[in-house]
């Protein structure tokens, strides 16, 4: 296939650094936020950022059915603050989530910025920032990392998300960008 195109939702958050990695792992980047933008990519990255404030804007501009449906197609990968949009549930506080990945998130389960860190998952140095603990994942859910027993990093058939991010790290391509990369490929083949 040709090379596809992985979109990073980009309305708010850490959009930018994704680039290198996905142009690294073999595929196109592209920086989307518009519904015909959507149809032109093959897959989504919901980056790190503000989960409040995403979904703020994801309800303000309209776009929560069509993101919706997008989700159900397409392989997405939702990083930190991503994945707390893609979690079925989401506590402290509660808040509403797209629910295409089974498993809870906790909001700033680590705690305050003071308690962020830079930690070493398969020997590739990944930022987690005011992360979330993913927990409660359903059985079929294929858990890639863990951290204090909690799950950071997980894969469900097409989709994935992590507590951390990779992109901030300047060695390219990050294993997770090109796991993904490999998930969309295989998607787009199946
Ligand atoms: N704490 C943020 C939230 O709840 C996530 C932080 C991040 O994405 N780095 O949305």
């Amino acid at each position: 296939m040709p090379e596809p195109v992985i979109g990073c939702l980009a309305l708010q958050g850490c959009v930018d650094r994704h680039r290198p990695h996905i142009e690294a792992a073999g595929a196109s980047f592209k920086a989307v936020k518009t519904a015909k933008q959507f149809d032109e990519i093959d897959a989504f990255i919901l980056p790190g950022g503000e989960s409040t404030t995403m979904l703020k804007l994801i309800e303000n501009f309209d776009l929560w059915d069509i993101l919706s449906q997008q989700f159900a197609a397409k392989p997405v990968w939702g990083i930190c603050a991503g994945s707390i949009l893609l979690a079925e549930i989401v506590e402290n506080p509660a808040q509403k989530s797209f629910g295409v990945l089974p498993v809870t998130a906790i909001r700033n389960g680590y705690g305050r910025q003071l308690e962020s860190e830079i930690i070493a998952v398969d020997g590739y140095d990944v930022s987690f920032i005011r992360a979330p603990i993913l927990t409660k994942p359903a059985s079929r859910v294929e858990i890639l990392h863990t951290r204090n027993g909690e799950p950071t990093w997980i894969r469900d058939g097409k989709n994935m998300a992590s507590t951390f991010h990779p992109e901030l790290t300047f060695d390219f391509p990050s294993p997770m960008h090109s796991m993904f990369v490999e998930i969309v490929k295989k998607t787009a083949t199946a």
